[in-house]
């Protein structure tokens, strides 16, 4: 059996070197100087740090141009623009979701993510097409990753005829959550889209995830209205808010005071650690107790030139945009980068503990924090105790 193996010499989290014994795709013994049954593989992993699968949090698979050739950036700087931008390349471009979206996921894979939450287009001129291919995707690689989809309105839902009734047919389709974006700056509308989306994820039993890029007041005007109907509607834990741009307000009482009822609310933030914009600060969000994930958000498409789906990466983004310098600070951005995200998707059984579903990954460095900083290639990924890539990258060839 493949999903049965025997891991010597690793460091849970950076902690003493011990075995680790894989049955049935679970980890089912740690404790050192294991021996291996009969016919059991064995892999000595030299010491190599031992972590969570990590967790892409936030990331849209449907849209990389990831493997297409160098494509110049051709947008402006308006979140308007960039849709548009998007909507006229999605004609000129062969931007397939299925073939672009396996790409990405092997690219995360061979960095050692093993769950990804990825925003899906659901438009008036794309349909349905985009959840379609990344489905296949997901079906084609649900022994190596798991892959949740967010229904996404990405050019406006009241503001464009038609959206709602695409999103409610993306749900009855399977999509795993519902998504929402910019009520008062895409759609004017906050009433109308906020309203919508919350009945949609009470239609289908599905949680939320809602783009939230405007900023200040106007964002916390929003925020408060996702507040009122997260406890109306009794979805506490159930409701993300992605880039919150407004909880990075110059006024640090009043984002601190939001931050409290999003605590209170048990709303979740999801975060790119941006540079150019202000963002929900790491410590607030952690003495408040809100449980922060974090992702790549656009990896190499037509909103932006950057990203390689490295969580680790993405952890040292974080930890240097929130000046995070001490060991267990940066541990703790770490932490967004797998629990924060397992919590954040419901993953069970998710850690590095005996009963914990075998999605690990190792890692060659001295600490975490090292681990962190230095982010090398992942030495071995294992998904349900199967090893799916090594050296940095996926086993399974992309498309
Ligand atoms: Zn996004």
């Amino acid at each position: 059996m493949t999903d049965t193996m025997l891991l010597q010499n690793l460091r849970p989290f950076g902690a003493a070197a011990t075995d680790l014994l894989i049955e049935n795709g679970q980890i089912a013994r740690i404790a050192p100087d294991q021996r291996a049954g009969e016919g059991v593989p064995v892999e000595d992993c030299q010491g190599a740090i031992l972590l969570p699968g990590l967790v892409e949090a936030h990331t849209h698979l449907d849209k990389s141009l990831w493997g297409m050739g160098w494509r110049e950036h051709q947008a402006g700087p308006s979140l308007r623009d960039k849709i548009d931008t998007e909507r006229r390349l999605r004609r000129e471009w062969d931007i397939d979701p299925h073939r672009q979206s396996t790409r990405q996921a092997l690219l995360s894979l061979g960095h050692g993510s093993t769950a990804i939450r990825s925003h899906v287009d659901v438009d008036t001129e794309t349909g349905l097409a985009g959840i379609a291919g990344v489905q296949r995707t997901r079906d084609e690689l649900h022994d190596q990753i798991d892959i949740e989809i967010v229904a996404f309105p990405q050019s406006g839902l009241m503001s464009r005829p038609g959206t709602l009734d695409l999103l409610d047919a993306a749900m009855q389709a399977g999509a795993d959550v519902v998504g929402g974006l910019d009520p008062c700056g895409i759609d004017a509308d906050p009433k109308g889209q906020l309203d919508a989306i919350f009945a949609l994820a009470e239609t289908y039993g599905k949680p939320i995830d809602i783009h939230l890029h405007e900023a200040g007041e106007l964002g916390a005007f929003s925020m408060e209205m996702i507040l009122e109907r997260t406890r109306a509607h009794g979805m506490q834990g159930q409701v993300t808010v992605s880039h919150a741009f407004c909880l990075g307000m110059p006024d640090r009482d009043r984002a601190r005071a939001l931050v409290a009822d999003l605590a209170e609310a048990r709303i979740h933030i999801a975060t790119v650690a941006t540079v150019s914009r202000p963002v929900p600060m790491v410590q607030d969000l952690r003495d408040a107790g809100v449980i922060l994930c974090a992702g790549s958000d656009g990896i190499r498409d037509t909103w932006g030139p950057y990203g390689n789906g490295d969580m680790l990466a993405r952890a040292m983004l974080l930890g240097l945009r929130n000046n995070l310098r001490a060991d267990p600070d940066v541990e703790h951005a770490l932490w967004c980068c797998s629990w924060g995200g397992a919590t954040v998707m419901g993953l069970k059984d998710y850690g590095i503990e005996e009963g914990c579903k075998a999605d690990l990954v190792l890692i060659e460095a001295e600490t975490v924090t090292h681990a962190v900083v230095s982010h090398p290639p992942r030495k071995l990924v294992l998904k349900g105790g199967r090893v799916v890539a090594r050296d940095g990258a996926a086993l399974k060839a992309a498309p």
